[in-house]
């Protein structure tokens, strides 16, 4: 058993089941969003966006909730990401 990068519950491989299941809805979240806004929203920059989380996004993940864009905080380029707060 090793810990689960994402949560730190024991399990097989890197990742949790809900912690793998998360990333796979992130990632697909993270493309749509990114197609709808392809710029920062903050600096409007277009290299290196992400989908930023909010404290809703981690609620609902800890309740085990599907994720949806409005429960991110938006587009952002990974310097304004990182000047928001500590990455995460
Ligand atoms: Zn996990
Ligand atoms: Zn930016």
């Amino acid at each position: 058993m090793t810990p689960c990068l994402t949560c730190g519950e024991p399990g097989r491989g890197s990742r949790c089941d809900s912690c793998r299941g998360y990333d796979r809805q992130h990632r697909k979240l993270s493309r749509k969003a990114r197609r709808l806004q392809p710029f920062c929203q903050s600096c409007g920059s277009t290299e290196n966006l992400q989908l930023d989380h909010g404290e809703e996004t981690w609620r609902r993940r800890a309740d085990g909730l599907p994720l949806r864009l409005q429960d991110y905080r938006g587009v952002y380029c990974s310097a304004c990401n990182r000047a928001n707060g500590p990455a995460r």
